[in-house]
């Protein structure tokens, strides 16, 4: 995941927020929410339709209605998680995982 693209988080954060991510390719989106506090990258691969190798890009928490439904949920992992180099960075960095919606 590239530093670059992250999205700042404010120093409140955006805990609690839903998000829109829109694929540039198959035009398909999905609906997260920080469970979190922690930054969120501004694309990430697609996940809105299997086998697409689109990017979706964020609509920067621009969501009229926030008592959508999420289906992914940006989530601080536990020290116990094992996770690759490159995400062990991000989340050093202060980012934040995606998982499908637990809840
Ligand atoms: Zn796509």
């Amino acid at each position: 995941m590239s530093q670059a693209a992250q999205l700042k988080a404010e120093p409140e954060g955006f805990q609690g927020k839903k998000n829109i991510y829109v694929c540039e390719k198959c035009k398909g989106h999905i609906v997260t929410v920080d469970i979190d506090r922690g930054v969120t990258p501004f694309t990430i691969d697609c996940k809105a339709t299997v086998f697409c190798d689109g990017w979706m890009k964020s609509s920067m928490y621009r969501v009229f209605d926030q008592s959508m439904k999420a289906s992914f949920e940006w989530y601080r992992p536990t020290a116990i998680e094992v996770l690759s180099p490159g995400a062990q960075h991000h989340v050093d960095q202060g980012g934040l995982l995606i998982r499908k919606a637990t809840s």
